[in-house]
């Protein structure tokens, strides 16, 4: 086991983690990054990012964030291949522990307990299963369109959902399958209208409107289980057919990765955790008194010197480039919080 303090830590690497690790960086705070078990966070497992400004003809989300941990680097961030599993945040300075496990697991691997005066929640959130997967989880069913795409080559597959992402892989999807039919519980698109557009006449896209995923068909075998379709139950009338497909793809959306920190700070039923900006928000679902109780930063949690920032606070925008913004508010917020404490 072996110790080590800092000014702050960081934990999470996507766009908001790293964003707070150049400006805590350059800032001359040196802090040590925790990457987490997906280092990069969720826009390593997409491909081209449109809407970054300053990449005019776009971005590979991978590349993106390679260059933003560079970045921070260069200028003195500790960027660590460790996974936060437990915290202390009843005291100052702080505790995490982590483990160098790949997966996160807390049982294997290197397990390394750190100090710091101030912490910069950014662990960002992961994509939600439907919850009726079994063994198809991982294998048949993904949420990962980017991972697992080219699997399906030739092949006639279905995206779950009906907001920006489900519409975007479905598109993707397109690349490889010979027809992606497209899953929704509703008639309308949460999608943005420009997003909606690309499903005008699109020649291997089919629509599946006002239905949901009753059961996943298949052989579970012994082996690796074989997906052969699913059973669509209509919202409407409530009938039920079956569609024959090898691949299901889910896009609904994601819940914040705020487990580790359940107890210890402020967070929505849903568990985002709440900050001055998140409490601008309708429905926050924070306790009454928490605004004027939290320190006078926006990012700033219910405990004083630990900050958040990115997906895991946002309810409401959940864009690269707001994260990237919340994640240098967040940092300018702890420098600023590290003076008063005469760091
Ligand atoms: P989202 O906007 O929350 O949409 C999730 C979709 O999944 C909704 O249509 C929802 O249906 C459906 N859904 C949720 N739970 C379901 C369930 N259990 N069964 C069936 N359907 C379910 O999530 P998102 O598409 O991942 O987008 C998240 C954010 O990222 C958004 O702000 C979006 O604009 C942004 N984004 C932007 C881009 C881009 O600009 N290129 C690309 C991707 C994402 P209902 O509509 O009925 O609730």
């Amino acid at each position: 086991m072996s110790a080590a303090h800092s000014a702050v830590i960081i934990i999470g690497s996507g766009s908001a983690g790293l964003t707070a690790a150049i400006y805590a960086a350059r800032a001359n705070l040196a802090p040590v990054v925790f990457e987490g078990k997906e280092p990069g966070g969720q826009l390593t497992l997409t491909t081209t990012v449109d809407n970054f400004p300053g990449f005019p003809d776009g971005v590979e989300g991978p590349e993106l964030m390679e260059k933003m941990r560079a970045q921070a680097q260069r200028f003195g961030a500790d960027t660590r291949w460790e996974t936060a599993f437990e915290v202390d945040f009843s005291r100052r300075p702080f505790t995490v522990k982590t483990t160098d496990d790949p997966s996160g697991d807390p049982s294997s691997g290197e397990i390394r307990t750190y100090t710091a005066d101030s912490v910069i929640v950014a662990t960002g959130a992961a994509a939600r299963w439907l919850g009726i997967e079994g063994p198809y989880r991982g294998s048949g069913v993904t949420t990962c369109a980017t991972c697992d795409g080219a699997l399906y080559k030739g092949k006639e597959i279905a995206v779950v959902g009906g907001g920006d992402s489900a519409i975007e892989e479905a598109t993707f999807l397109t690349r490889f399958a010979t027809k992606v039919t497209l899953i929704h519980r509703r008639e309308d698109f949460r999608a943005s209208k420009i997003m909606q557009d690309r499903l005008d006449d699109h020649p291997k896209i089919e629509l599946a409107l006002n239905s949901v995923v009753e059961e996943i068909l298949g052989e579970p075998g012994d082996g690796p289980p074989q997906l052969r379709g699913v059973k669509l139950r209509s919202t409407k009338d409530g009938s039920t057919r079956d569609l024959p497909i090898a691949g299901l793809f889910l896009a609904i959306g994601h819940d914040p990765n705020s487990t580790v920190f359940k107890g210890q700070i402020a967070m929505t039923p849903e568990g985002y955790i709440v900050t001055r900006t998140a409490l601008a928000w309708q429905d926050a679902g924070a306790p009454a008194d928490l605004l004027e109780k939290l320190p006078n930063y926006g990012t700033a949690t219910s405990v004083e010197g630990v900050f958040a920032c990115g997906d895991v606070v946002d309810t409401h925008y959940r864009q690269a480039i707001t994260a990237a913004g919340s994640g240098c508010a967040a940092a300018m917020d702890c420098e600023k919080w590290l003076e008063t404490q005469n760091r």
